[in-house]
């Protein structure tokens, strides 16, 4: 069986050619999914029904229940969704001027294991299937109009490579919800062999990379990945990732008091990002979660002094506002949870 939300629309028409079903219904097809958005095939009604009875059994639509939705005070909410095996992710949808970005999950949890990250603290159950990825997005665009994605809820996107861009392809596609490639953001922690895949795609979605530290040795205690894949590695990949595509990478830098957020630490972080060309740089304050409460969001004044030293190494440098945090919507409180 293949998910009505797995097939990219230039596949619709081979794919029914190959069942023995007329093309021409390819176009009916697109128009019900994604002009009038339907969530079940009974609502295409411009199809006939026993055609509707054979898209039911060949290509189910991917069902979706809302288990809890939490609204913080600054208009972000979170929505828990839950798929038919019972297994649930969150999806944030953050309004902003000008801008509705939603932020979909790649995985139910996170193998990745980084210490200040709620996604990872029970590990990872499972990859999220193309068309999961894409019910999330749908479920979102229901509450307003999706201007922008980033892929940065739950799991590691380059750790579910093929399904993660199938989905993004999907709502990329012009004759799908036709979203800009260049409202896409995709993060990723460092997994080394997804950018050169990325750059080989040669498509213009927006990449950012989760950095964290500007050493191996602290990067590696706060990010595991970086253990196999350590900072000139990935550099070097990302590097590779701009020359190729000449595109900006966006370094996230999560601070943490005490842990990440010396002087010392944005020199170096400076040095660093400016052996990749075409780098920015985006400071988060850390926001706190549950398992790690000895993990402390920094002070104004430490975010300006980085701010300020990566401004006189001449990074393009933004300090970002966490939104969403009274609703535990916030990078790194997305979390496992089990509906019910
Ligand atoms: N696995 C991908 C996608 C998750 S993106 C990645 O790591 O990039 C989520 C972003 O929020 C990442 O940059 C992550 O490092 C950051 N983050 C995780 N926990 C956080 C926390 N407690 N406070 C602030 N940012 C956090």
């Amino acid at each position: 069986m293949t998910k009505a939300w797995s097939i990219l629309p230039d596949e619709w028409k081979p794919i029914l050619a190959e069942r023995g079903m007329r093309p021409f219904r390819a176009d009916q097809i697109l128009q019900s999914l994604y002009r009038d958005y339907i969530t079940d095939w009974d609502q295409a009604t411009t199809l006939p029904r026993d055609f509707r009875e054979r898209l039911k059994a060949e290509f189910p639509m991917t069902s979706t229940e809302t288990k809890a939705v939490s609204e913080s005070a600054d208009g972000t909410k979170k929505l828990l969704l839950a798929f038919d095996d019972g297994n649930a992710v969150e999806t944030v949808l953050i309004p902003a001027k000008g801008r509705f970005t939603q932020c979909i999950s790649t995985q139910v949890g996170c193998a990745m294991g980084c210490a200040f990250c709620a996604s990872g603290a029970h590990g990872v159950v499972r990859s999220l299937a193309a068309d999961e990825i894409v019910a999330q997005y749908m479920a979102g665009r229901r509450l307003g109009e999706v201007t922008n994605i980033v892929v940065m809820g739950m799991g590691e996107p380059f750790a579910n490579y093929d399904e993660t861009l199938r989905a993004l392809k999907l709502i990329n596609a012009g004759r799908g919800p036709n979203l800009g490639a260049r409202h896409i953001t995709i993060s990723t922690c460092g997994v080394v062999p997804g950018f050169a895949r990325l750059a080989a795609e040669g498509i213009q979605f927006e990449l950012s990379v989760s950095l964290h530290a500007p050493d191996d040795e602290l990067r590696s205690q706060l990010m595991p990945v970086n253990r196999k894949w350590p900072i000139d590695e990935l550099l070097a990949a990302c590097a590779g990732y701009t020359r190729a595509t000449k595109r900006v990478i966006t370094f996230e830098y999560t601070v943490i008091k005490g842990v990440n957020d010396s002087r010392e630490c944005a020199e170096k972080l400076a040095r660093q990002v400016r052996r990749v060309p075409m780098a920015k740089v985006n400071l988060i304050p850390l926001s706190p979660v549950s398992h790690r409460p000895d993990f402390k969001t920094p002070d104004e004044s430490t975010m300006l002094m980085f701010l300020d030293v990566l401004m006189k190494h001449h990074v393009q440098t933004m300090l970002r506002r966490s939104r969403g945090k009274d609703a535990d919507a916030a990078c790194g409180q997305l979390r496992l949870r089990t509906p019910g």
